[in-house]
Formats: C-alpha cells, sequence, structure tokens
C-alpha cells in the first residue's frame, strides 16, 4: 500500500498533470488485474491464458478499438506444454516445504504421486572423477531405479567438468538411471516451460530445493505432484484502429500477455514485469489512439505462448491478418517496470529501424523522457524477433528501477515500480506521431 500511495504522488505531482496521470492508474489496474491469482500465472495450466485473453479482448471492445482475429479477437492455435494442476507437495519428515520458496520442480518431470521416496546423497566432485559416476551407480545400483539422488551444488565453487555435468543433468538427461534427482541450490532458478519430452531418453523428475532444508540429510521424503504433457488451445489477441490518413500504413504495437503458469494447484507466478506491465502499456497506447485517432493504421497484436517459445509471434508471422509488407514499424514491448536507467532497444542499428531510433533519440533529449536509450543487436529474446525478418521491428525493455524479480513468485503488480512509466509512453507516443 505504501509502495502504491507514493507512485500516486509521483504521477500526480509530475510534469504531466492529472489527466496524464489516471493513464498509469489504468495501466497499473491492467497490469494488476493480468497479474492476480485469477489468471493462473497466464499459463498454459487452469487454461490462465484464455482467462486473461477473455479480459483483454473485453477491454478493447469497451475501447471500441475493432477486431481483426478470426475468431473476433482471437487468432487459436495448438501446441503441446506440461501443465501442473493437482496438489504439489513436498514434506521433509513433518515440515511441509513451499512450492516456489522452498523448491521449483522442473516443468519436464514426470509426476510422482503420494510418494516416500528414498534419497541418495552424492557428492557432485566425486561423481565428476574418472570413474566416479559409474562407482556411485555400482554402488547404489538395486536402489537407484526407485530412489531420488540428491546432489548439493550450493556454496562451492564449480569447475567445468561440474558444470557440464549439471548442465546435462537440466537438459534432460539422468545418469543416474534413478527416478529422480534434487539439486540442492542457494536459490531457486527461473520458472520455466516446457513443450515435450525427449523420446531419446528415460523419463525422470528433476526438482531444485534450498540446500539448507536438506541440511540434516533426511533418508527419505515424502512427494505428490501431478504433470500431464497436453495438447492445449491457446490465442492470440489482435486489434487494430484504422489511420485516419494513410490507413494503408501500419504501426504494430505487441507485447506477450502469457507467462509461466502454475506450480500445482495454488502457487502461480503471477508476471508483473514480465510481461503484464508490456500488456498493460500496449493497452493503454489503445486507449488513447481510440481517443485520439492516428494518422497511420495501428495494430495491437497480443501474442500468447511467448514463454514457450516465442510461439504465438512466429504463428502470427506464418499466418498473418494483414499484409506484414504494410507495417512501417513494430514495437514490442516485454518488462516494462521500473526503467530508472532508462530504456533498451533491440535491433535499433539496422538501417530499417535506425531512423526511428534516432528520432526517439532526439525527442528524448528534448524532452528528457527518461534517463538514456541504449542499442543492441538483434536477438531471438522476445516476440519482436519473427517480426523482424519480415518488417522493421524494434523491442523495448525498461532498464533498471523497481521490479520484483524474474520468473519467479517475487515477480508482483505490488513490486512493480510505474515511477516512470508516464513518461516512457509519452516518448514512445510522440516517437510514432509522424
Ligand atoms: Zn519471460
Amino acid at each position: 500500500m505504501k509502495k502504491i500511495a507514493l507512485f500516486l504522488l509521483v504521477s500526480i505531482t509530475g510534469v504531466l498533470g492529472s489527466a496524464k496521470s489516471q493513464d498509469s492508474v489504468f495501466a497499473r489496474s491492467v497490469m494488476c488485474q493480468l497479474s492476480s491469482a485469477e489468471m493462473y500465472g497466464r499459463g498454459y495450466s487452469f487454461k490462465g491464458d484464455s482467462i486473461a485473453a477473455s479480459y483483454l479482448s473485453q477491454l478493447f471492445a469497451e475501447m471500441e478499438v475493432e477486431p481483426i482475429g478470426i475468431d473476433r479477437y482471437f487468432q487459436h492455435f495448438m501446441f503441446n506444454t506440461f501443465v501442473m494442476e493437482g496438489d504439489c507437495e513436498l514434506k521433509i519428515g513433518k515440515r511441509v516445504l513451499e512450492p516456489g520458496k522452498d523448491y521449483y520442480i522442473a516443468p519436464f518431470s514426470i509426476p510422482l504421486k503420494d510418494k516416500k521416496m528414498r534419497v541418495i546423497y552424492a557428492d557432485l566432485k566425486a561423481i565428476v572423477q574418472p570413474g566416479g559416476l559409474e562407482m556411485f551407480c555400482k554402488e547404489n545400483r538395486r536402489r537407484l531405479e526407485s530412489s531420488l539422488v540428491y546432489i548439493n551444488t550450493a556454496n562451492m565453487e564449480l569447475g567445468d567438468a561440474e558444470k557440464e555435468f549439471l548442465q546435462k543433468l537440466k537438459t534432460k538427461s539422468n545418469p543416474f538411471n534413478s527416478k529422480g534427482v534434487v539439486l540442492g541450490v542457494e536459490s531457486l532458478p527461473s520458472a520455466t516451460v516446457a513443450v515435450q519430452y525427449d523420446e531419446n531418453i528415460k523419463k525422470y523428475s528433476l526438482i531444485n530445493v534450498i540446500d539448507s532444508l536438506f541440511s540434516a540429510k533426511p533418508e527419505t521424503i515424502q512427494i505428490n505432484y501431478s504433470n500431464e504433457l497436453r495438447l492445449h488451445t491457446t490465442q492470440n489477441v489482435c486489434a487494430m484502429i484504422s489511420g485516419s490518413e494513410v490507413p494503408d500504413s501500419i504501426i504494430i504495437f505487441s507485447a506477450h500477455y502469457d507467462h509461466v503458469g502454475t506450480l500445482g494447484s495454488k502457487t502461480y507466478y503471477p508476471g508483473a514485469h514480465d510481461n503484464a506491465s508490456g500488456t498493460a502499456a500496449v493497452m493503454d497506447i489503445a486507449r488513447y489512439f481510440s481517443a485520439n485517432p492516428p494518422k497511420y493504421s495501428v495494430a495491437f497484436l497480443l501474442f500468447t505462448a511467448e514463454e514457450a517459445g516465442l510461439l504465438g509471434s512466429s504463428y502470427f508471422v506464418m499466418n498473418p491478418l494483414f499484409s506484414l509488407k504494410k507495417v512501417k514499424m513494430a514495437i514490442n514491448l516485454d518488462m516494462f517496470c521500473g526503467g530508472d536507467d532508462g530504456l533498451m532497444v533491440v535491433n535499433s542499428q539496422v538501417k530499417e529501424t535506425k531512423p526511428f531510433f534516432d528520432r526517439m533519440k532526439e525527442l528524448n533529449e528534448a524532452n528528457r523522457y527518461v534517463k538514456e536509450l541504449k542499442s543492441r543487436p538483434n536477438a531471438p529474446n522476445s516476440d519482436h524477433y519473427f517480426l523482424s525478418m519480415h518488417c522493421p521491428a524494434i523491442f523495448i525493455y525498461t532498464l533498471g528501477g523497481r521490479y520484483g524479480g524474474y520468473h519467479n513468485v517475487y515477480d508482483t503488480c505490488e513490486e512493480c515500480g510505474l515511477e516512470n512509466y508516464q513518461n516512457i509512453i509519452n516518448l514512445i507516443i510522440q516517437s510514432v506521431a509522424d
């Protein structure tokens, strides 16, 4: 509450006046709605992505921004993905661990239903020695198949051999042939999405646990979670405002609205920074242009399944809803909280995008909207990437400032700083003005 009160004060006393401060209130309300428990982390379990899509399409309809999808605002497609929708429990003795805070289950893990599992402890340093793995497997031969192997990786200097071993383990191969592996870690890795089993390897479970919880080396743990690979239907959400003077020239504003979903039925990843914030900004820009008709047409593309590997934007590029030849500039927004240190503009130094970037810089120098505008080469790190193969496309993200976390349970709406938000939006809107 304190942080929100501070943010309102900053907006209202800012140079932009009271009408503009309303805009960041709108963006925050959209962002908080998207990152709420009702949206299940906008992943693929509990159809969180579809709940978010229907909310966003309703907002477009209220603003009277026209649908351009196949089914009104929606462009549907399907893909395979893992979903964790059941109980998610891990107990050491009587202690119940908290999913997302104490432990994280890799998304490709086989389900382990209500099981008391034996834990066998392996020493990483010994395992990577020549013959070390073979010796460990031989010693534990009879027990391995039904057990979990615990490897501590926290608070130790990792050499190349250790890193290589862990890398293999994390990219879906289990050299122990055990039911699964528990990795003791200092902090949990970023939550991710998995879309397939590797058919060439034996399936297993990979659980990351804060290492101090295993300091007493329990002989068994109680574990219970489900996980399922499922054919999932999802959708891009697409809308457009026709230009008043040059309707055949289109500016795209895009953002992915999906995130990494849930860990069981009770724990969800809010994804405020990634990317409820960018989605809220696109909705806010749509609201601005619905009240201030643009010279060029403006398309609003809210992509799904970015977290599953840029699937929504790649589907859109293969099945475009308008000719991509008409696109004057595509501006993708992803991770939009904070921004105290300015903005990074990805793919802004090629001949198709540099004039636009230079104009942004000029406007910024004249108006001091943000601290700095930085540039980096193109990379497949967000939804601008497949668009950039067909039209001028940039990706803007904020630098520095306040946000709760990255792909973890702490990336909440309350932790997202929007102190620079209105300045950023003003800069972007001015940059596309003519
Ligand atoms: Zn992400």
